[in-house]
C-alpha cells in the first residue's frame, strides 16, 4: 500500500512537470504542418511560430493562387490562339519572371526555353508510353524559339499560333517563394516549405539550428540521399532525368527536354542542384544547368553571379564519373554523406 501511494505520488509530480513544461512552451516554438496536392506532386509545409488563419487552408489558398499566374491550363502551359497574341502581364511578380526566364534562354543559346510548351505538350511525359514520331517533334520544334517572342516589362508577344509559355521549370520554385514569404509577412518564425522536393527556407528552428537537407542520389530509385546541406532563408531545387520519365522499349524518356534535338536532354550530369534565394531563379538554373552540362552549367552561374540583377546562385553537380562538383559559396554548407561519390575541385 505505501509502496503503491510512493509510486502514484511519483506519477502524480512526473504529470504536473510536464503540465507546466507544456503551458512555458514559447509561441516561437510551436510547430504546425500541412500538406497538399499542387503543381501536380506532394507539397508539404513545416513552420515554426505561426500564429495565423487555419494553416491547412491559408497553405491551399496560396498554392492555388501561385499556380494562376498566367493563367495556364492544368498542365501548367499557356498557348497562343492567334498569330500575334500578346499575354499582358497582370502583376509584378509575373513581369519578373518572363523577364528572367526570357534572360536565361538567350544565355543559354535557347537550351532553357520558355517557350518549349509544344515541345513538352507533345512529349507528355507524365502519360506517355512511347516518344513522339520524328515528323512530330519537327513540327512541334519549328513553333519553339525563344528570338521569336518578344518580351517586353508590359507584356509577352507570341508570333505564330500555336507557340506556348512552359511554366514547368519554375513554378513550384516561384511557388514556394510565395507561400514563405506570405507566411513570414504572417508572423511565422521560421519554417520548410517543400513543392516535390523544390525546398524554400526562411528564419531559424526554435533550436536556431539551420534546417538539415538531404540531396538526392540520382543513380538511387529508392529516394537516397548523397549528401546533407546545412541552409536556412534560400531556396534549393533539384533537377535530373530520374524525376519524371516513362520507358519504352528498356530506354527511359525524361521531361527535361532539349529543343536542339526535341528529345529528352543528355549531359554529363546526373543532376543539378542550385541553391538561391530567389527560388522562381533556383529552379529556372537547376533546369538550365542539368541541360547544359558541367562546363557550361558553371560558365552559365557566373554569368549570373556576375550581373547585379540576379540574387547569388550557388550550385551542386553530380557527374555520370561519380564526381560531385560544390561551388565555394556552398562548400562549407554541404557534406558528402554516400562513398558512392567523390568531390571534385570547382573551379567557382
Ligand atoms: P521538375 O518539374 O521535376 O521539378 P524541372 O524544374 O527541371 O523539374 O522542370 C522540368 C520542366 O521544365 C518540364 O516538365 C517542362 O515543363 C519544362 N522544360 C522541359 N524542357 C525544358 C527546356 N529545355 N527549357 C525550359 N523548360 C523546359
Ligand atoms: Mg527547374
Amino acid at each position: 500500500m505505501k509502496k503503491w501511494c510512493k509510486k502514484t505520488g511519483l506519477l502524480c509530480l512526473l504529470f504536473a512537470t510536464a503540465l507546466v513544461l507544456c503551458s512555458c512552451q514559447k509561441p516561437s516554438d510551436i510547430k504546425k504542418e500541412a500538406s497538399a496536392w499542387a503543381y501536380d506532386t506532394f507539397c508539404s509545409v513545416t513552420v515554426y511560430g505561426y500564429n495565423g488563419e487555419d494553416l491547412q487552408a491559408y497553405f491551399e489558398t496560396q498554392l492555388q493562387e501561385g499556380q494562376m499566374l498566367f493563367s495556364p491550363d492544368a498542365q501548367g502551359r499557356v498557348f497562343a490562339q492567334t498569330d500575334g497574341q500578346v499575354l499582358a502581364f497582370q502583376n509584378m511578380r509575373e513581369a519578373r519572371l518572363m523577364e528572367m526566364a526570357w534572360q536565361l534562354s538567350s544565355w543559354t543559346d535557347g537550351a532553357f526555353d520558355l517557350t518549349v510548351a509544344p515541345l513538352s505538350a507533345l512529349w507528355n511525359v507524365s502519360g506517355a508510353d512511347r516518344p513522339p514520331e520524328e515528323q512530330a517533334i519537327a513540327d512541334a520544334l519549328s513553333l519553339v524559339g525563344y528570338q521569336t517572342v518578344a518580351c517586353t516589362e508590359e507584356a509577352l508577344r507570341f508570333s505564330h499560333v500555336g507557340q506556348g509559355l512552359d511554366l514547368g521549370a519554375f513554378g513550384k520554385g516561384n511557388g514556394g517563394d510565395l507561400v514563405a514569404d506570405r507566411l513570414q509577412t504572417g508572423g511565422a518564425l521560421g519554417g520548410m516549405v517543400d513543392l516535390g522536393g523544390n525546398i524554400t527556407l526562411f528564419g531559424s528552428k526554435p533550436d536556431g539550428s539551420l534546417f538539415r537537407i538531404g540531396v538526392r542520389d540520382p543513380a538511387d530509385d529508392g529516394g537516397g540521399v548523397l549528401g546533407i546541406l546545412n541552409l536556412t532563408d534560400t531556396s534549393v531545387v533539384t533537377s535530373g532525368g530520374y524525376e519524371r520519365y516513362f520507358e519504352y522499349e528498356g530506354v527511359r524518356y525524361h521531361h527535361i527536354l532539349d529543343p536542339r534535338t526535341g528529345w529528352p536532354a543528355e549531359s554529363d550530369l546526373l543532376s543539378a542542384t542550385v541553391v538561391c534565394s530567389d527560388g522562381a531563379l533556383a529552379d529556372m538554373l537547376s533546369t538550365a544547368c542539368f541541360l547544359l552540362g558541367e562546363e557550361r552549367a558553371l560558365a552559365l552561374l557566373q554569368t549570373v553571379n556576375a550581373s547585379d540583377k540576379w540574387d547569388n546562385a550557388q550550385a551542386i553537380l553530380v557527374l555520370r564519373t561519380g564526381e560531385v562538383v560544390v561551388t565555394s559559396g556552398l562548400s562549407q554548407r554541404f557534406s558528402l554523406t554516400s562513398s558512392a561519390y567523390r568531390l571534385k575541385e570547382s573551379p567557382l
